[in-house]
């Protein structure tokens, strides 16, 4: 007899044949979701195959302004976001009329939008990047004069990397910025042999005490290639599933390694907007064709722009 689980993946599958639909999920969503997944991947990589893919519907099984992205690249495509109320604080820190009013104090700069922002702030923005390639982005670009939103810290990393003065919005990714030095350092004398790598959303601190700072994508990479046989991870949770799947002889420990009881909880290193979609809400999302994400066209039209250029 069938479990629930498995009679739900059967059910999801008929739907996505039915639809012709495929389904794309991050990083950070839970297992079983990236367990059903056509691709799992971070932004950038989200981006690429929303961009290539044949299918009539993309399921996004991430966050809205991910599933944006999706619907600004694909028009002619049905795009669903399953759960409308997974958003994202950072991207939450800034709007397009905010960045209006920052952009008329600097009206010389080229703005940078890291792609964890809303739809119209990509619209008022000259060029997107992800965490991906923000330095080789900023690092591309000639203006003296550079306006990075809405990550500081991403920015103050690709300032760093680039030797650049950019212009910072203050917002941050909580999840990320929970993350202190010490939990790095205290899992280092706990596991001097390991690695450590962290999200470029982290904290300058905590960028410090890392050896390599990546993206999802680029820790995925990193820890297939890698030697070492222990690596410390700072981002959220969620990708340490599919780093201990795919690499069953290495062992990792999330930064912030709390007592099992406490990361039962989720203190550090969670994101409650990569939680929200279930196999259950992507059933009923491919049933009823919800959520459609529709951006308005004036506004794709100059979004495009700044994603199609950052993809050249
Ligand atoms: Fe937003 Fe951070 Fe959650 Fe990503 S992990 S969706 S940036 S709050």
């Amino acid at each position: 007899m069938k479990s629930r689980v498995q009679s739900l993946k059967s059910r999801v599958e008929e739907l996505r044949r039915r639809r012709n639909a495929v389904i794309l999920a991050h990083n950070y969503q839970p297992q079983d979701i990236q367990g059903i997944a056509d691709f799992v991947g971070d932004s950038l990589d989200l981006s690429r195959k929303a961009s290539k893919t044949s299918a009539d519907v993309i399921v996004f099984c991430g966050v809205r302004f991910m599933a944006e992205v999706a619907a600004v690249l694909c028009s002619e495509k049905t795009v669903l976001l399953p759960d409308l109320n997974a958003g994202c604080p950072l991207a939450d820190t800034i709007t397009k009329e905010k960045l209006c009013l920052k952009k008329k104090l600097h009206p010389e700069a080229i703005v940078v939008c890291y792609v964890n922002s809303p739809v119209e702030v990509k619209a008022e923005s000259d060029i997107c990047c992800t965490s991906a390639n923000a330095v080789k982005i900023v690092n591309s670009l000639k203006n003296p004069e550079i306006l990075f939103v809405p990550d500081e810290n991403l920015g103050n990393f690709a300032a760093s990397k680039t030797g650049k003065n950019l212009i910072l919005w203050h917002g941050s990714c909580p999840p990320h910025v929970e993350l202190r030095a010490e939990d790095i350092l205290e899992l280092k004398a706990k596991h001097p042999e390991a690695v450590v790598i962290v999200h470029p959303e982290c904290r300058e601190e905590v960028i410090r005490a890392a050896d390599e700072v990546l993206s999802t994508g680029g820790m995925v990479k990193y820890s297939r290639e890698i030697d070492a046989k222990e690596i410390i991870v700072g981002t959220e949770r969620g990708l340490l599933g599919r780093l201990r799947k795919e690499n069953p002889d290495k062992i990792f420990h999330l930064a912030s390694e709390l007592s099992p009881c406490a990361q039962e909880r989720g203190e550090k290193l969670f994101c409650p907007d990569m939680k929200v979609i279930t196999l259950e809400k992507i059933i009923e999302s491919l049933s009823e064709m919800k959520y459609k994400i529709d951006v308005p066209e004036d506004v794709r039209e100059k979004a495009r722009r700044s994603i199609e250029r950052m993809l050249k």
